[in-house]
């Protein structure tokens, strides 16, 4: 089954079966100060669920949502289940069906129309929900050895440190179901988490307090590259037709073969970023996020950044990132997501002048990178290992080569050392203090609606001009 077929068959699942209403993917920026990106597919509906928006006509929807998790970037070709981009395939109910209809719902989806069968299949609940484990054993009808108790770290899901949140209830594939071992579903060898339904009915306060919403709902989230490695019979997400022809062209771009047995196991981790970083990074410049130093830019600098870092491990030379975002385009295209087709080549070009960026800062301090790697590998106690970057050459090199303070902590880590990040942390904000001191006036300026302030600053600052198009790096 393709990722379309999968995605579709999910979306006429939920509306012809359940009455669902199909809603589009929302853009990766969300509505809400609290979030950076959208992180799962409940993200836009967050609102309604606190009660401050009030539910559709119809109150139950499902969706195929396109999100982005930053905390997965070191998981990324490090664990064969995590991308930073991904769809979340999820039905949601609000204040209108609860576990009692979710949860045979989900387990009919699985095993019907995907046709996975049932002894391939586990489920976890949160500890204490009784309810949960009962409707799984007596209405669906799964062995009580197949089901198995989890706590708060697994099996209480929230968007976020306030907000909606909940118990929840995790479906499994199993690699290994003729295993005489009993069924441990964090055993990641064995298990994958594919579909996860959150009983959502509290909301947790800037305190910690929990509080009941005013209704109980469904939200729930099925990832579509994980069903589909399960579907396809693959060994990795990134071997789907979702990624794999985007790995085919970085491994082109690259001069390496197609097939990713044929790739020694870390030019395959490397394959693997570039080909998640491509997606990730094409869809949130088609979201309207520009490469800079803070926030959602800062993220697609990163990512783009290591993207070409993975690239030139692979042995690229020069710009190649045009070529696999093409790529990455197309099938965007195809999935229906119709605005990367209007804005690519708008797209294209900002993100080419971001690689051609980093290039330039990349052959000026790839030696310099060097050198201190070497400098702290050095300068480690005899015996190896515990050799530390330090903060102020993390630094220098953030400061004046441009390299992400985290590209240079996976650099460290490859050779073996580690980075003092509290270090790095206060070179940065010593370098805030001078800059704030240089700034003539700048004491008085407090808030940048202090017109008379702002303009008084400027003033004393004489004439300006920007040229964060061409150069990044201003020292
Ligand atoms: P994991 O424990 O594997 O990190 P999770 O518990 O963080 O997953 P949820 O927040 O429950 O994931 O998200 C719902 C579903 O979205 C997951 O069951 C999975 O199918 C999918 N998913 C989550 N994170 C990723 C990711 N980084 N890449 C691909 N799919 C993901
Ligand atoms: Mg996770
Ligand atoms: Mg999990
Ligand atoms: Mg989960």
């Amino acid at each position: 089954m393709t990722s379309a077929a999968i995605r579709e068959a999910f979306l006429a699942y939920y509306e012809s079966r359940h009455a669902h209403v199909r809603v589009a993917s929302a853009p990766l920026i969300p509505d809400d100060p609290t979030l950076l990106l959208t992180i799962a597919g409940m993200v836009p509906f967050k609102r309604i669920f606190l009660g401050e928006r009030p539910p559709p006509a119809v109150p139950r929807v499902a969706s195929a949502q396109k999100c982005i998790r930053t905390n997965d970037i070191e998981n990324v070709g490090v664990t064969s289940r995590h991308q930073t981009f991904f769809e979340m395939l999820g039905n949601f109910s609000f204040g209108d069906y609860f576990k009692a209809d979710a949860i045979p719902w989900a387990w009919t989806l699985l095993t019907e129309v995907y046709g996975i069968p049932p002894e391939r299949l586990a489920v976890s609940v949160f500890a204490d929900d009784d309810e949960a484990y009962r409707l799984w054993v007596e209405v669906v009808g799964v062995p009580a050895a197949r089901i198995q108790r989890l706590g708060e770290e697994d099996n209480f899901w929230a968007s976020g440190p306030t907000g909606p949140c909940g118990p929840c209830s995790e479906i499994y594939y199993d690699f290994d179901p003729a295993s005489a071992a009993p069924v441990d579903v964090t055993d990641d060898n064995r298990f994958i988490e594919i579909y996860n339904l959150v009983f959502m009915q509290h909301s947790r306060d800037a305190a910690g307090n929990l509080s009941d919403l005013a209704s109980k709902n469904i939200d729930t989230g099925l990832g579509l590259e994980r069903l589909a490695r399960v579907l396809q019979g693959v060994d990795s997400n990134f071997e789907t037709d979702a990624l794999a022809p985007i790995l085919s062209a970085a491994a082109a771009a690259a001069g390496l073969p197609p097939d990713m047995r044929a790739v020694t196991p870390a030019q395959a981790v490397s394959l693997k970023v570039v080909g998640d970083h491509a997606r990730a990074v094409l869809h949130l410049a088609v979201d309207g996020v520009g490469a800079s130093n803070v926030g959602r830019g800062y993220v697609l600098r990163r990512l783009l950044r290591r993207m070409v870092r993975h690239g030139r491990l692979l042995g690229v030379d020069g710009p190649f990132v045009t070529d696999v975002l093409r790529v990455a385009a197309g099938l965007a295209v195809e999935a229906g997501y119709t605005s990367v087709g209007d804005r690519l080549e708008g797209v294209l070009t900002e993100l080419a002048a971001e690689e051609r960026r980093f290039l330039t800062t990349l052959s000026r301090g790839e030696d310099r990178l060097a050198e201190t790697l070497a400098a702290a590998a050095e300068a480690a106690p005899a015996g190896g290992g515990g050799g530390v970057v330090s903060g102020a050459d993390a630094f220098e090199l953030y400061d004046t080569f441009g390299f992400p303070v985290e590209l240079t902590a996976e650099a460290a880590a490859d050779a073996g050392l580690s980075l003092d990040m509290e270090g790095f942390a206060a070179a940065m904000e010593a370098q805030r203090a001078r800059a704030r001191a240089a700034r003539p006036g700048a004491a008085d300026v407090v808030h940048a609606d202090d017109a008379a302030a702002v303009r008084a600053w400027a003033a004393a600052a004489g004439p300006t001009r920007f040229d964060g198009y061409d150069t990044l790096v201003t020292s």
